[in-house]
């Protein structure tokens, strides 16, 4: 077979066609039959491209200059988007956004999960798709004696220090963060280094509840000497009213984990709380709680539709968080039961099943692929199933256990489509019938979609 090479090469500089995009939102070329991957070009542009690797199969370029902008482009708000690590599609008009997350899982139900029929419905996005993040985490760094806080620059650890405002967080959180930084900085307070593991404040991090806009500051640090504590807590609540709770975390790991397993509460509650629709919840630091409030509701809502629960009905709710959805449900079956990897969120669901007087509800610290084969054996058989994993999916011990149960129907709520449909087929396979897919926007301009699945037990 004759050796291959590619038609262009690197550095160089060329005119390019672009007709389609990739799942992460770039635009895709192709110079005979060879594509190139293009961030920010727009399927129907043409534009001048440098050549900046060039793989066997495929390479990657840098947009120069667009030579006939899409219709569908627009002027990104952010001053910082082409080089933050956190958005990847401010420059698509929201249509386009929308479309493109749908094609993305129309494509993986084809290519992993062989599943080419069921239908994918359009996605459902917001009505304004900005500032709708109330969790933020941001890294601390210092320079020229002043600390600094901004989001990484892609594929680096290198802080972003003119970010002047975060575009799709809530407005209350980026002036906590900031208020955090002023304070510690006045105070001495030093930034953690990641190349040579000193320094003090490694992150900081705030969440606020969009319904009680009750605010969480969590001060992250090396290791458990948070200098100035007293100074930090008077001033932070003297000049941030909305603050309920003041957490100081330590995490004394080289990881690019956040937070560490060590918490103080420094000021208030251990928790703050929101609500979605007629729950109330109480929330702690370590707990999982979706980040954009008003689709949470929307992806609920759709989970309990396909749910279909009647009175009857003994639900499992595995990869519970803080109950969220278990809680939804209790109000509709008969019995509820939920298990969490994370002690604190369990706490926490109990917590809330109390608080909204719901006493139908069993929830269980453990792994799901373990909890979920022992409650098997223990002689558990629920009528519906409702999973909702981290990116990695579930377990193939998790899937077995949901097959060998034979509930009627299993609700999927997935934030990643390839593993979504990875397991789809696993489920496929162990007698299961797809039916439909609802992708709904949680994460508008960036180019993560999470979808719910319904799927039924073949008759
Ligand atoms: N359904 C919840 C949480 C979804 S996020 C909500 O909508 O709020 C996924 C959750 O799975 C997280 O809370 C995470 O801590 C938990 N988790 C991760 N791995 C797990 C495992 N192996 N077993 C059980 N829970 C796990």
């Amino acid at each position: 077979m004759a050796k291959q090479t590619a038609p262009v090469k690197k550095n160089e500089t060329i005119t390019l066609s672009f007709e389609d995009l990739t799942h992460e939102g770039n635009g895709v070329g192709k110079v005979n039959g060879y594509p190139l991957f293009v961030p920010y070009a727009l399927p129907g542009e043409e534009a001048t491209v440098k050549v900046i690797k060039v793989n066997k199969n495929f390479g990657f370029g840098k947009l120069i200059d667009v030579k006939n902008p899409s219709p569908e482009r627009v002027e990104p708000p952010c001053n910082v988007f082409y080089k933050c690590g956190g958005c990847q599609i401010q420059h698509m008009s929201y249509d386009m956004q929308l479309e493109m997350k749908q094609n993305q899982v129309k494509s993986v139900m084809r290519k992993v999960a062989h599943l080419d029929h069921v239908p994918v419905h359009s996605t459902i996005g917001m009505e304004d798709p900005w500032r709708y993040r109330n969790k933020v985490q941001i890294p601390v760094g210092e320079k020229d004696g002043e600390l600094i806080t901004g989001f990484y620059q892609k594929r680096s650890h290198h802080i972003i220090e003119d970010q002047e405002t975060c575009v799709i967080q809530d407005e209350l959180n980026d002036r906590a963060v900031e208020a955090v930084r002023r304070l510690a900085t006045r105070l001495g307070i030093s930034a953690y280094d990641e190349k040579t593991d000193r320094g003090t404040l490694r992150h900081i991090m705030v969440r606020t509840g969009r319904e009680t806009k009750d605010t969480m500051i969590v001060i992250v640090t090396r290791t458990d000497k948070l200098p100035h504590k007293e100074e930090l807590v008077k001033e932070l609540t003297e000049t941030y009213p909305h603050v309920k709770s003041i957490i100081h975390n330590i995490n004394n790991k080289r990881t690019n984990v956040v937070l560490g397993n060590k918490t103080n509460v420094l000021w208030g509650d251990e928790y703050i709380y929101d609500t979605i629709g007629d729950i109330r919840f109480a929330i702690s630091a370590k707990s999982f709680y979706q980040v954009n409030p008003p689709q949470t509701k929307t992806l609920y809502d759709k989970a309990l539709e396909y749910a279909d629960i009647t009175s009857d009905d003994v639900v499992i709710d595995a990869y519970c968080g803080i109950g969220t959805i278990s809680l939804f449900l209790a109000e509709k079956a008969k019995q509820v039961y939920g298990v969490e990897i994370v002690p604190e969120a369990i706490s926490d669901a109990k917590n809330n099943a109390k608080l909204n007087g719901i006493t139908n509800v069993d929830f269980v610290v453990g792994e799901a692929e373990k909890v979920m084969p022992w409650w098997k054996a223990q002689g558990l058989r629920p009528d519906v199933i409702i999973v909702d994993p981290p990116r990695k999916g579930c377990d193939e011990e998790l899937l077995k256990a949901m097959t060998d149960m034979q509930p009627k129907r299993i609700v999927y709520v997935s934030c990643n489509p390839s593993t979504l449909a990875r397991d789809l087929r696993v489920l496929e396979d162990g007698g299961y019938e797809t039916k439909e897919v609802q992708p709904v926007d949680m994460f508008p301009q960036t180019n993560h979609v999470e979808c719910v699945v319904r799927v039924e037990l073949k008759s």
